[in-house]
């Protein structure tokens, strides 16, 4: 079967429009980042090179060489901000500006057939570093952020650098022939009908990589306290059946801390409610500054607090639950205008979570805390049944 060429440049524009159209609606919904207005962007300045480009020899060269390949290479760097965009990262206009300026000069000193393998190294070295650059970013967003579509994006970015390559390789040993589009297209015509399959898939890769993202976000809000930004019970909820039914078998020990600031009310009533909410604003910071990765602050409501430290024995818990005490202290220190400062009360419990719900646990925990309270407030009180085995 023979392919036209022409025939797929232009389908392959008319696609990049569709594509295009459609990334820059799903910013439009408003559910998503910025980023696919660069996508769709960089989709439309593609398609539009492409038309370009299909007229080659029927339209004057300078605007189906020199415009047609450097909208498309505008394309191609847009697609690599729009991922730096979405990844956080900066955008260096200049360079943007000095690449597209350079290829337009270098593609106008090399014209006609005589210069059209030069044309090709060109916007080959161009192409091959956007896609690398962008198998960069998607491997960070992979790693950093465990988004799963971004290594969607690493398989369908990485192998046209090795085609763009392999093009650089032909074009230095003057094996591209000497136009676009010659009688006898032959496995070129093949090559140009994969790019589009690529075009369509990489444009939804994008899409999926954003909609994963926000997707997540939402989840993260669901699961958090928006004041403090602790667990909230769902979160907790959601964390206690990774670790009970998914992983390893065996017994999933932890220690909760039940903490409550003591005399909140009045230090409400006294300084008013904002102050309030920053007491517990610093709460909050100071604790996660004392946990690790793997260990859990939940708001249980108002000044009532629970830290769920897997794998911790009750005395090393209680060591812990003095440092949040201590370094609570030391965060209220800034307070000066605060007289008499709020402190905490924390019980202290330990259990098997496979044997015994996180509820009985708090249950336990709660009795502690209200030891701590009885005694005086400012303490820490552990459990004092034994611990079952
Ligand atoms: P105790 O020492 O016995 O713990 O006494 P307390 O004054 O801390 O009393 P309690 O824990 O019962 O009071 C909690 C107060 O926390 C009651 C409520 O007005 C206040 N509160 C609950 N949620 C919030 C909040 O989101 N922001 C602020 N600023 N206050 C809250
Ligand atoms: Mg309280």
């Amino acid at each position: 079967m023979i392919l036209d060429l022409r025939t797929i440049f232009v389908t392959g524009a008319l696609t990049c429009f569709i594509i295009g159209v459609m990334q820059l609606m799903t910013f439009a919904t408003g559910r998503f980042t910025r980023s696919p207005v660069w996508w769709g962007t960089s989709s439309l300045c593609i398609g539009a090179g492409l038309l370009g480009a299909a007229f080659r020899d029927v339209i004057p060269d300078l605007i189906s060489i020199e415009f047609a390949n450097t909208a498309m290479l505008a394309g191609c760097l847009l697609l690599l901000f729009g991922i730096r965009h979405f990844g956080g990262r900066e955008l260096h206009w200049f360079g943007f500006g000095i690449v597209l300026l350079a290829v337009w000069i270098l593609l106008s000193l090399s014209p006609g057939e005589q210069g059209y393998a030069t044309r090709v190294i060109i916007v080959a070295v161009v192409m091959a570093f956007c896609d690398a650059a962008i198998v960069r970013e998607a491997i960070r967003l992979g790693l950093q952020e465990k988004l799963r579509s971004a290594w969607l994006l690493v398989a369908l970015f990485a192998p046209t650098v090795l085609v763009y390559v392999g093009r650089i390789g032909l074009g230095a040993f003057d094996r591209v022939g000497t136009t676009l589009f010659p009688r006898d297209a032959g496995a070129n015509a093949w090559l140009a009908a994969i790019g589009v399959t690529f075009i369509i898939l990489r444009g939804q890769a994008l899409l999926l990589l954003a909609a994963e993202r926000s997707n997540r976000m939402l989840a993260t809000l669901a699961r958090r306290d928006p004041l403090t930004g602790a667990m909230n019970r769902s979160g907790v909820e959601q964390w206690l059946d990774q670790q009970v039914r998914g992983g390893h078998r065996g017994e999933v020990r932890a220690s909760v801390l039940l903490v409550d600031i003591d005399h909140f009310k009045a230090l409400n009533d006294t300084r008013g409610h904002a102050a309030g909410d920053e007491i517990l604003r610093v709460f909050a910071h100071a604790v996660r500054g004392q946990l690790r990765s793997g260990d859990i602050l939940a708001r249980q409501g108002g000044d009532e607090f629970a830290v769920i430290l897997p794998g911790v024995g009750v005395r090393e818990a209680v060591r812990v639950a003095e440092r949040i005490r201590g370094v609570f202290k030391d965060a209220l220190a800034e307070f000066n205008d605060l007289a008499g400062p709020p402190t905490l009360s924390i019980g202290v419990a330990e259990s098997d979570l496979r044997t015994r719900s996180l509820d009985q646990l708090l249950a336990e925990a709660d009795e502690a805390l209200y030891r701590a309270k009885r005694l005086g407030r400012d303490r820490v009180q552990a459990q004092l049944k034994p611990v079952d085995a």
